[in-house]
């Protein structure tokens, strides 16, 4: 789905990604799930491009439900997959906190689980080999993306502002769309290792220059990053 002349989404409003298309290839924000591959091949086939054109994938954090073809991307096509220091080891083994999950609904927490599975989401496909990055690299991709730190959904939770695509995808420091519950609008997202910790980081959102802020999981959203912060505290739960 095309969002703007250099900006892509793929999946939907329950689990996406998105391509960042430049003249010196493409820039992939997220990974989805392993059965987003097949959403990938036919987004880039219908821009005249293919796997080969993908310079990088930028993972927003090493949860399961992002990085799902990233490993199938770096080892058949030799693709860097770059994630924050403090999440490069939940990317490569999935090792994590346990935390809860708070409030769910029947309908959609079924829903996410069975488009999880559909999508093949299990087994997890780990990323053997990732790219450490840090708060504030540019990093040297299409769109140049900038890495802005974002600690508490994971320690190395970011956002990655893309100024020529007009966008800072924000994975799962905020939702539009709450997956255990359906619910619609800015909020905190479910599965956070750290919810005070991830309000306070939205802050860090508040320079930047951007007219969509773009989830892991929900609608794609059209407005200043500047108003984030209080629309998602005022959108908690
Ligand atoms: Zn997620």
């Amino acid at each position: 789905m095309k969002l703007g002349p250099h900006l892509y989404r793929i999946g939907n409003d329950i689990v996406a990604a998105y391509l960042v298309v430049a003249d010196d290839g493409v820039t992939v924000v997220d990974a989805g799930l392993p059965g987003h591959w097949k959403d990938l091949v036919d987004e880039l086939t219908s821009l005249g491009l293919s796997p080969a054109d993908v310079k990088g994938v930028v993972l927003t954090h090493g949860d399961a439900d992002h990085i799902g073809f990233a490993e199938r991307l770096r080892r058949d096509h030799g693709v860097p997959v770059f994630v924050h220091a403090a999440d490069a080891e939940r990317a490569r083994t999935g090792a994590k906190p346990k935390v809860a999950a708070g409030p769910m609904r029947l309908v959609p927490t079924l829903g996410f689980f069975a488009y999880a599975l559909r999508k093949r989401a299990v087994p997890t496909t780990y990323v053997s080999e990732v790219v450490e990055v840090h708060d504030g690299e540019v990093l040297d991709l299409p769109g140049a993306p900038v890495v802005i730190g974002l600690p508490g959904h994971s320690p190395g939770s970011i956002a990655v502002h893309v100024p020529s695509a007009d966008a800072v995808f924000v994975g799962d420091a905020l939702t539009t769309r709450h997956v255990l519950t359906g619910r619609e609008g800015l909020q905190p997202a479910p599965f956070t290792d750290d919810p005070a910790a991830a309000l306070a980081s939205l802050d860090r959102l508040a320079g930047v220059q951007a007219s969509w802020v773009l989830p892991g999981h929900g609608a794609p959203w059209r407005g200043s990053p500047a108003d984030v912060a209080a629309a998602v505290r005022a959108g908690a739960a």
